[in-house]
């Protein structure tokens, strides 16, 4: 273990590399001034870097600013998949394409500050860090509907997964070793945050503010976070499968109480309004079991889309700046 410690001690210099993982969904119209400014930030620190840009199937100009990106800077990587698979894959595509010894994920719209990146970078080469998350300490400008959704998602998780992922965010930077260990995780469906929690390690936590979007607008549309909440949550914890087991027992004890009583009210010759009961007890035997069954077909889809094993993602073009292939 010792040995492991001093080997990976030795590795971070100032020369390690930094590879910043970005995904790139509809970013045409500011790509290239974000890109600018992190930049600005790394060539001032002098921070061996690279970049890897996923184009996540952007149906702008993205692929083409990118293009022209690469070709002015020999440390830009980029990916293109061959279609639209969403935040999740684009990061594990650049993830397992960057080379660094230490990751950073970031988005694309300067909402995560790159003026910490420095400080990340610090954390982990002198203070031996091998995860520097950010925490959102405030999450910018949201609407209250979208806030009060996202707090009860986080409370649920967090309750029955027991990682407090509250303020959590896709700004991380992450030593080779948990990359590696992240790339180990066999699952189809991921959730960066979480599993990216769930591996460990020496963790220091920085907090941001979340800037507003530099341009354009957010690409997660009501639908899209409800299954990222919902993939989430079956990944993380197989609690709802036991709230059955809970519901059942309620539900027994319930039909006892009603049955004794039922049967008290036969015997004592007054069951004329049995009528009531019979239907209550139809309504929540049948609610409850369309409830159990919803649960575990969320459970069945997510084992169904394990086993078929498909990719993560698939990458339709890679370019490498100075035109050597990847
Ligand atoms: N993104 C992506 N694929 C998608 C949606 C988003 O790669 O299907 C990228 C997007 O380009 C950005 C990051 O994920 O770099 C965060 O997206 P966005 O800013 O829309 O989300 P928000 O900040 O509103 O949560
Ligand atoms: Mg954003």
């Amino acid at each position: 273990m010792e040995m492991i410690d001093d080997l990976s001690n030795q590795k971070r210099s100032e020369n390690s590399l930094l590879s910043i993982v970005i995904p790139v969904y509809q970013e045409g119209s500011h790509i290239r001034s974000s890109i600018g400014v992190i930049k600005g930030v790394l060539l001032e620190n002098q921070i061996p870097y690279e970049f890897i840009l996923v184009d996540d199937g952007s149906r702008d100009n993205s692929w083409e600013e990118i293009k022209l990106l690469v070709q002015e800077d020999s440390n830009i990587t980029a990916l293109r998949l061959s279609r639209n698979f969403g935040k999740e894959s684009a990061l594990c595509a650049g993830i397992d394409y960057a080379n660094g010894d230490m990751v950073l994920t970031m988005d694309a719209d300067l909402q995560h500050p790159p003026s910490l990146i420095p400080e990340m970078v610090k954390a982990w080469r002198d203070e031996g860090y091998d995860v520097i998350e950010g925490l959102k300490s405030s999450r910018g400008k949201e609407n209250r509907f979208y806030r009060a959704c996202a707090r009860l998602f986080y409370y649920i998780i967090f309750k029955t997964a027991d990682v407090d992922l509250g303020n959590a965010s896709d700004f991380k930077l992450l030593d080779r070793r948990v990359v590696e260990a992240w790339k180990e995780m066999p699952e189809r469906a991921t959730f960066f945050r979480g599993m990216s929690a769930w591996v460990g390690f020496e963790r220091k936590q920085i907090r941001f503010d979340v800037a507003e979007r530099v341009n354009g607008r957010t690409k997660w549309s009501f639908t899209r976070l409800i299954r990222l909440a919902v993939n989430a949550i079956t990944s993380y914890t197989s609690v709802p499968l036991h709230c059955i087991t809970v519901l059942g027992l309620i539900m027994f004890f319930g039909a006892i109480i009603l049955g004794a009583q039922t049967l008290f009210m036969k015997f004592s010759g007054r069951a004329t309004s049995g009528f009531t009961t019979v239907i209550l007890l139809q309504l929540i035997i049948g609610s409850s079991i369309m409830v159990s069954l919803g649960i575990i077909g969320i459970y069945l889809t997510r084992i169904y889309k394990e086993v078929k094993g498909r990719p993560r993602y698939l990458i339709s073009k890679c370019i490498k700046g100075g035109g050597t292939k990847c």
